[in-house]
């Protein structure tokens, strides 16, 4: 009888792939996850850790298991970038945790915010950063305080299992779900329905890597389906019905791929089970020999959309699905939801613009309040750093804007201020070489002094080191983190620049420019001669990647 192990092919020297037979760990994190699964880590902390400290932690949960609840050690403050690939690990630790809240669909009431604003503020030095997957990160988290926090976060339905790790994270899904007159389909059912089912499920807990997904009815396809490992995109099909297109294998990272599309309409009731397939055959057929190697895209590479699409019917979903339509073009350039528009209800949503995605404990009490003065209970978060204020009546439209407009939270903002994203960077990223948050929004500073009429659309993601969190290879100007040599012979924080990037229409990655590198302090000079030089030589419609 033909076995998956017979039926699929094998590297001579294996992958680590369960189905085929490898079960061993080929390498540390496998094994530190074969030992004891990511998930029992949180009693140890309330037990444990948070009762006796710091130096009381495991250091296999210190460095793995801990994240399985959004918990990393954040850097040493002072140890600069040069050093980041040369320490050991824990000569990086600080004894400081960074604590990931994951916000599936970037969906939050007022009281769920200010329970976030509290915790920033009594537990986290204030800080709260929107991250580019809609969720919400505190830095300056002590062991002992993580069960209270978890406490309030869970007395509001909020959580943090899951945000980080070899896991399914946040499932990303469109802040105007359910409010877009324009929207394919609401997939809010759907989102909570797979939270439901897969977060915190030891059948799904121990995944070769980070496993991302979306779903989405957006028309502007905001939640980024080209780069999740799963993405479920609104569509109609022939019969009238509103269901899903499904893309697998989308990352970027070092080895960048976009997602495929397998050419299946999954409708709503399906969800779960196509869900359970592709994390199910990700589980079972994902690489764990080596970790750069262990993203879903590399086994769609390898398999081809077809064979994938076989092996989900086959295998998991024990039926054919339907094919189905290709999602339509998505609506306008671009996809963050910034500025007023109404809703299908005859209230507006108010996109607006944080610098950086920086807030903190008391911006989004200010938040809250300026909400609920103006009748809302609703806000989001997006996958662009940004937020939005739902359901706001027309007559208070105009008082909204202006009073978190007041607080430096614009919904007229420039371009820079729109469209530069930057990841957490050498404040708290071990992983780190060089400074981002505080260059970006110096950066976006000098360009809108210098640079006043610039209105065309143009991305410019600033990253700390290759891996890019801030999607550096999908920008216009995507900055990757290095140190470079000045012109002074001296190595200095610096970027290797990609150009041209883009999602969407004729989506592709950034070209990385040869040789082409600036220092930190020239980067303001270098994008704006960049986007200076577009400016005047575009022709007609010619968008910067072009
Ligand atoms: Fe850290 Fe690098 Fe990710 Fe930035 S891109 S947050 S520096 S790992």
């Amino acid at each position: 009888m033909s076995t998956p192990a017979s039926r699929h092919h094998k590297r001579p020297r294996g992958e680590g792939q369960w189905a085929l037979g490898y079960r061993e760990p080929l390498n540390k994190n496998e094994e530190n996850k074969k030992n004891d699964d990511g998930l029992n880590v949180r009693q140890r902390i309330i037990d444990i850790y948070s009762k006796r400290g710091f130096d009381s932690i495991d250091p296999a949960d210190l460095r793995g298991r801990m994240r399985w609840y959004g918990l990393y050690t954040q850097r040493k403050p002072g140890i600069d970038g040069g050093k980041t690939a040369i320490l050991e690990p824990e000569e990086l630790d600080d004894r400081y945790f960074m604590l990931r809240v994951r916000i599936d669909g970037g969906q939050l009431d007022l009281r769920q915010l200010r329970t976030i604003a509290d915790i920033a503020n009594e537990y986290a030095r204030g800080t709260a950063d929107l991250t580019d997957r809609q969720n919400i990160q505190l830095h300056w988290i002590e062991i002992e305080s993580v069960p209270d926090i978890w406490e309030r976060l869970e007395a509001v339905g909020l959580s943090t299992t899951e945000a980080c790790g070899d896991t399914p994270r946040v499932i990303l899904g469109c802040p105007l779900a359910g409010i877009d007159a324009e929207e394919v389909l609401d997939a809010t059912d759907d989102i909570h329905s797979i939270n439901r089912e897969f977060i915190g499920n030891p059948a799904y807990s121990n995944l070769p890597r980070k496993f991302k997904s979306a779903l989405s009815g957006c028309p502007a396809h905001c939640t980024v389906h080209e780069i999740n490992d799963v993405a479920f995109v609104g569509v109609v099909n022939e019969h009238g019905e509103a269901g899903y297109d499904l893309w697998v294998g989308g990352g970027l990272s070092t080895n960048p791929m976009l997602a495929k599309r397998l050419g299946v309409f999954v409708s709503p009731e399906r969800v779960n089970d196509v869900y359970a397939g592709v994390i199910g055959i990700f589980r079972d057929y994902g690489y764990r020999r080596l970790r750069h190697r262990a993203r879903l895209k590399f086994l769609v590479n390898d398999w081809g959309v077809e064979k994938f699409r076989e092996v989900l019917e086959t295998e998991y979903v024990k039926e054919s699905l339907p094919d189905g339509p290709a999602p339509t073009l998505p609506r306008g350039s671009r996809r963050d939801h910034v500025g007023v528009y109404p809703q299908n209800d005859g209230n507006f949503y108010v996109g607006f613009a944080p610098k950086v995605g920086r807030l903190d404990g008391d911006k989004l009490h200010a938040i809250a309040d300026i909400a609920e003065r103006h009748g809302s209970d609703r806000v989001r978060t997006t996958v662009e750093q940004k937020m939005v204020v739902l359901d706001v009546a027309p007559d208070r439209v105009e008082s909204l804007v202006a009073e978190l407009e007041a607080n430096d939270l614009q919904v007229n903002p420039s371009t820079f201020r729109r469209q530069t994203m930057a990841c957490t960077g050498i404040e708290y990223c071990k992983l780190a070489i060089v400074e981002t948050k505080a260059t970006a929004a110096h950066l976006i500073d000098e360009l809108e002094r210098r640079l006043p009429d610039f209105e065309q659309p143009l991305t410019i993601n600033v990253n700390g080191c290759p891996n890019s969190c801030a999607r550096i290879q999908v920008a216009d100007i995507g900055l990757k983190g290095q140190l470079v040599v000045d012109e002074n012979g001296e190595q200095v924080e610096g970027y290797q620049i990609h150009l041209g990037g883009s999602l969407g229409v004729g989506s592709g990655f950034g070209r990385k420019v040869r040789g082409l590198k600036t220092t930190a302090k020239a980067l303001p000079d270098y994008v704006e001669r960049v986007v200076g030089n577009y400016d005047t030589q575009k022709k007609e419609g010619e968008s910067f990647a072009d």
